[in-house]
């Protein structure tokens, strides 16, 4: 499987990190080594000394297509989780001035804890998902798929005109406004509507 990661997809977002609005989806690629499961123990990585957390809606793909028509799109995926996007924010913002692509930043090890799955069915109006993360009990980000500038069809739409999507494939669909860095011993505990999905740690 792969995990396919949208990156400024919220406008307030992209103003916090002095990024331009864009015309298209911009994504981006993590490993499936980048997964971590079961709420297990972030190990901050020796490499930075800047992670942060992004905050993410997370859409599991359910059937394998390419150029996939924005009006088929939602018959691609059918269970929603919760993911941190871990960004190691010193080593990106030296790539973004070099030019360089971002997997130092982006795709390392255990940089995208995720949630379980639940059906899109479960959810009560799918198209106001809302989320939040709580870091050591503070709120320090919110958001909906409501405010997303490109849209879960949108997205699967536009990825698939590149890249073949699988079964089990993962789209994280960009972060709201309030990332933020994380310290060793950081409790993160994030929601979606009133569910809690994920709690775990920084080590
Ligand atoms: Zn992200």
């Amino acid at each position: 499987m792969k995990i396919i990661c949208i990156g400024r997809n919220y406008i307030e977002h992209a103003k916090e990190l002095k990024n331009p609005v864009p015309e298209n989806p911009v994504f981006f690629l993590k490993p499936d080594t980048a997964i971590l499961i079961r709420n297990r123990p972030f190990f901050y990585p020796m490499f930075s000394k800047e992670i942060h957390y992004e905050t993410e809606l997370v859409i599991k793909i359910c059937k394998i297509g390419k150029y996939i028509q924005e009006n088929f799109a939602s018959t691609y995926y059918d269970r929603i989780g919760l993911g941190i996007d871990f960004t190691a924010r010193d080593l990106q913002q030296k790539c973004k001035e070099k030019g360089l692509p971002w997997e130092v930043a982006k795709g390392f090890d255990y940089s995208a804890p995720i949630s379980s799955f639940i059906p899109f069915s479960d959810l009560e109006n799918q198209n106001d998902i809302r989320f939040r993360l709580e870091l050591n009990g503070k709120q320090v980000q919110e958001g909906s798929s409501s405010e997303m500038i490109f849209s879960f069809d949108r997205i699967v739409a536009y990825v698939s005109q590149f890249i073949t999507i699988k079964m089990g494939d993962l789209i994280y669909t960009g972060t709201p406004a309030g990332v933020g860095p994380v310290e060793i011993g950081d409790h993160l505990v994030g929601y979606l509507e009133n569910r809690k999905m994920l709690d775990f740690r920084v080590k």
